[in-house]
């Protein structure tokens, strides 16, 4: 995976403790929900060098974003909005449908 190669990149060759092979560690990804998410290990033998932290790459963060908008709370901001706009109905789950709210008031306003 690349993500795995960037983080090889910041892995300097070490020498191996138990074989004496001095190479990057290879990278093993460890299964969703883990304590650790890579676990570097020697490439030749198999011994354990180090953990490393999940990537967080920009499609991570893309994601967690797009969750905020579609399963966060409205904000305050919208909540204060819609009131302004005049609405009284249910109030809205997530930052989706009060955007979705908004935009209906705003286009019945004109
Ligand atoms: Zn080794």
């Amino acid at each position: 995976m690349p993500q795995h190669r960037d983080q090889a990149a910041h892995l300097l060759p070490t020498p191996c403790g138990r074989c004496g092979v001095d190479d990057v560690p290879r990278l093993v990804s460890m299964p969703p929900g883990s304590v650790h998410a890579i676990r570097a290990e020697c490439a030749h033998c198999g011994r354990f060098v180090r953990w490393l932290p999940k990537p967080k790459g920009d499609e991570e963060r893309a994601a967690q974003h797009e969750k905020a908008r579609k399963y966060g709370p409205a904000t305050t901001q919208q909540m204060a909005l819609l009131e302004r706009l005049g609405y009284d109905g249910p109030p809205p789950m997530s930052i989706q449908e009060a955007s979705d709210l908004i935009q209906q008031l705003l286009a019945k306003k004109e």
